[in-house]
């Protein structure tokens, strides 16, 4: 077998796109779920950034696993909010919430907000964790705005309401290349792919 990597994700909708990502690198390293790794608990997300949550799911994975643990943690920052959901994305409406749920209060909440006012950007930290090493983690954004209600049936979580700057159409629109070559995730990925391609490197 060749290199294994852990995928530190318990949400499908994410793990699916690192997958595809980590896959499309082309790196013949071998990419495991959290099926593959029993011993994993899920770490409570108690970090104030995307960057500190991501190293404690790596993290997580690294020690329970002995593998590379590959993690992220991302979100929509909208500017008028004071940058929230943040890191709060995925429990907005409340711990346990759907995805319609919190996207359906977001959208409450900007009611009444015009046009120019609904600036946000999602953002993805990725962290790579190796046992006995410093984790490696960085972020990556895509800028955009919130329309007045949803379009496209893509993607998951924010998508449909989220139209990245220079597009027509929002990231639930886009097919699943067209996110990846300029979502915050995508960016991410293929920064981190110099690390990716030196851990496959090794014997
Ligand atoms: P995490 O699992 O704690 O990193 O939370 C991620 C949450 O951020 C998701 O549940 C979504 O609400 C939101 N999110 C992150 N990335 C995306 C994306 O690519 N599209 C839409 N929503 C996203």
């Amino acid at each position: 077998m060749s290199r294994p990597l852990l995928l530190a994700s318990g949400n499908a909708h994410k793990l699916a796109e690192l997958r595809r990502l980590v896959q499309a690198a082309g790196l013949g390293l071998t990419v495991l779920g959290l099926d593959d790794a029993p011993a994993y608990a899920q770490p409570a997300e108690t970090g104030a950034s995307f960057e500190d949550n991501a190293i404690i799911k790596a993290w997580a994975g690294a020690e329970s696993t002995g593998w590379a643990t590959l993690a992220d943690d991302s979100g929509l920052e909208v500017d008028v909010l004071n940058r929230m959901p943040g890191v709060r994305s995925a429990r907005w409406a409340g711990v346990g919430a759907s995805d319609a749920d919190n996207l359906e209060l977001l959208l409450r909440q900007l009611d009444d907000v015009a046009d120019d006012r609904r600036r946000a950007r999602f953002v993805c930290a990725v962290a790579l964790a190796r046992p006995g090493t410093e984790p490696v983690v960085l972020r990556r954004t895509v800028e955009g705005r919130l329309l007045t209600g949803p379009r496209g049936h893509n993607g998951f979580g924010y998508d449909p309401i989220f139209l990245p700057d220079g597009y027509s159409r929002t990231t639930a629109e886009l097919d699943p290349a067209a996110k990846d070559a300029i979502s915050h995730r995508g960016q991410a990925l293929r920064a981190i792919w110099p690390e990716l391609a030196a851990l496959a490197r090794e014997a």
